[in-house]
């Protein structure tokens, strides 16, 4: 049996020279972008004095750029919205600022934010229509509504100056001093940077980041977290259309003047040109894509007529060469070595969680409402059952009853329909019968499901490959963070101190599941048995009242068992109800309180392990092979 201990190694002082080589690690990139901006007007003045007008010109409306493919790397880089209306919704940002300065004589700092929230609310209108589309659909039905907005600003008459666009944008003030193209250029810079830093604060250190890129790489995972794919994905799409408004209003006050093309799709086109190039889901990719293709386009200067033809060639090469853009790339490599030690040394360690009660109490906090399986209260409770896939009929009319405080095992031969009842209960598929959770009817979501405490490990490990393991340890933790998303984008300080607890908590469950060494590591790259390890470890810091396992011991080795054994009913005895499926006889048997058989969808036995492994139907029928039989005999004794 796995040795039981609640010790933890001390905790060892960090020297302060490691906080400050980890800070300046943190923020030597942006303290690098911020003096090549500062600097550069002034470069450009020495180095070519009679362009410098067209050069700070032109460096502003990459700045610009960069922020309207900054709201595209948070949509469809970070979460995985295919989105085509960007440059409707910088219209909309650019239109609704010039027409209420114009008419209203509003100054720049009043109608800026009012772009941004126009643009917003726009998004918002847009994501409701579109967001419970599938992939495809959702870029199409996005598209659609870049078509209308142009249409709009076309058809607008006197408000937008149809065809023509709106003229005469005056350049803004800033306590009487008229901001000239240099002090532009600083606003817009500046303005660059606060977006990057927040943007990197959202994606990385709030759970809202994560959550969007959970959604991102597996839904299912997320959904059985308890996260809403439409509220998420809806507010990821939100944030980054009033992004996209920024840079109109941006754009309409550097240019002086707009018109329906700045707001049409074909401009929309060399978004995802720049994104891909520089790198989805990267902070600098935005910026090195912008920067590149206008290297591509001076360079090709003389040859204008190929430029567009240029250009897609070497995005073509890029998506074979580069699938990840140049960012993307260069941080892979980095990570590779970051990794390949580590990495070499994980494979070596078996997972094995050796938790003490007080440890699960303490860093799980199960919901101690002193349920025991005395009580004879039915948690769980499904009557009939049934589920058909095209001509087969999977499940045929089951019922179950799960007593709170028990370990329940669901067994059956391959195929007999124990995955397709657990979809079923969890509402992950449709299906015919009662479901009743504590006497009441279950939510028909599975998000839901999930928010009420009952949380499920899939049969095949559901991590999210992308991030980081404490990352996945901390998307169990996202009911914990209270915070609205606001803090988290402009840093207040109690977000990130909630943000900051968060990662104890899931570093303290790291360490005494032996996973602390692989925390910044991508999930990916861990072993199987770690995998499912920490998916276990995410579905418990859910806090779940009925943890669901679906063969979780596949693929360990005999001492991860004995201490997954051990953790269930450490788990059950401090009050979690466990509904386990499982293959290893030797486990259901060490383990179990009651178990039900399936066959072919039906349910043939149910009882206690000793009487189920005597039960005649379910020896011919399941453990008919003698293999099989030996097994439990073994396991018996
Ligand atoms: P078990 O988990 O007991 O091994 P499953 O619940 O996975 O069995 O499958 C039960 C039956 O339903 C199998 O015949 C399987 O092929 C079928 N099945 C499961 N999921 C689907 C699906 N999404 N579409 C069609 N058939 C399915
Ligand atoms: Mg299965």
């Amino acid at each position: 049996m796995a040795q039981t201990t609640s010790q933890q190694p001390p905790s060892r002082a960090i020297p302060s020279n490691t906080a400050i080589s980890n800070w300046l690690k943190r923020v030597w990139m942006p303290l690098a972008l911020i003096a090549v901006l500062i600097t550069l007007p002034s470069i450009v003045s020495v180095v070519n004095p009679r362009e410098y007008n067209f050069w700070v010109f032109m460096a502003t409306s990459i700045g610009i750029t960069i922020i309207l493919v900054t709201s595209q790397n948070l949509a469809m880089g970070y979460t995985g919205l295919v989105s085509i209306v960007q440059t409707g919704l910088y219209g909309v940002g650019a239109y609704t600022a010039a027409i209420l300065a114009r008419e209203m004589g509003w100054s720049f700092w009043v109608v800026l934010p009012i772009g941004v929230l126009g643009a917003a609310a726009v998004g918002l209108l847009i994501s409701l229509t579109t967001m419970r589309l599938s992939n495809l659909y959702f870029a199409i039905g996005t598209m659609a509504f870049n078509i209308i907005i142009v249409e709009f600003i076309r058809e607008g008459g006197r408000f937008t100056g149809g065809e023509i666009g709106i003229f005469g944008i005056k350049r803004p003030d800033f306590f009487g001093v008229k901001l000239d193209d240099t002090l532009y250029y600083y606003l817009v810079m500046g303005g660059l940077v606060v977006v990057l830093l927040t943007l990197s604060n959202l994606v990385h250190r709030s759970k809202y980041g994560r959550i969007f890129r959970a959604l991102k790489g597996n839904e299912s995972a997320a959904v059985a977290l308890g996260i809403d794919p439409l509220r998420y994905r809806s507010m990821a799409f939100t944030l980054s259309a009033g992004l996209a408004g920024a840079a109109g209003v941006l754009f309409a006050f550097k240019n002086g003047f707009i018109s329906p093309s700045d707001a049409g799709t074909e401009y929309g086109l060399i978004l995802f040109v720049a994104l891909l190039l520089g790198g989805n889901a990267t902070i600098a990719g935005p910026i090195v894509g912008v920067l590149f293709i206008q290297v591509i386009r001076e360079l090709t200067a003389d040859y204008a007529r190929y430029q567009q033809l240029i250009l897609g060639a070497v995005m073509l090469g890029t998506m074979f060469a580069m699938p990840r853009g140049i960012v993307g790339t260069i941080q892979n490599l980095w990570e590779q070595r970051r990794t390949r030690g580590k990495v070499a040394k994980i494979e070596e360690k078996e997972a094995a969680v050796y938790l003490d009660p007080n440890v699960i109490h303490d860093l799980v906090q199960v919901k101690s409402s002193g349920r025991t399986a005395s009580d004879e209260r039915v948690l769980l409770e499904a009557r009939g059952i049934h589920k058909r896939f095209g001509g087969l009929h999977a499940l045929k009319g089951v019922d179950l009853r799960v007593k709170a405080g028990t370990i329940h095992g669901l067994i059956g031969p391959n195929g007999s329909g124990k995955s397709t009842l657990m979809n079923c209960l969890t509402r992950v598929m449709p299906c015919e019968g009662e479901i009743l959770y504590d006497g009441k009817p279950m939510p028909k979501t599975a998000h839901k499901v999930a928010q009420m405490g009952v949380v499920r490990v899939f049969q095949i490990p559901h991590l999210f490959n992308d991030m980081t393991v404490r990352e996945n340890v901390l998307m169990g933790l996202h009911q914990r963070a209270k915070h609205n998303v606001i803090s988290y984008i402009v840093g207040m300080p109690y977000a990130m101190q909630e943000e900051q607890s968060l990662r104890a908590a899931a570093d303290r469950l790291l360490e005494v599941a032996n996973l602390k060494e692989s925390a910044n590591i991508k999930a990916s790259l861990l072993p199987h048995g770690q995998k499912r390890l920490l998916e276990v470890l995410r579905a418990l810091m859910m806090s779940p009242e009925l943890l669901i396992l679906d063969e979780p011991a596949t693929g360990l080795v005999t001492s991860e068992v004995q201490a997954l054994a051990d953790l269930l009913r450490k788990l059950r005895d401090n009050g979690v109800t466990i509904l386990l499926i499982e293959h290893n006889m030797a486990f259901v048997m060490s383990t179990c309180d009651v178990v039900t058989v399936l066959e072919e969808g039906e349910k043939i036995a149910e009882g206690l392990p000793a009487d189920v492994q005597n039960d005649q139907r379910v020896i011919t029928a399941y453990l008919g092979s003698a293999d099989h039989l030996k097994q439990v005999k073994a396991a018996l004794c």
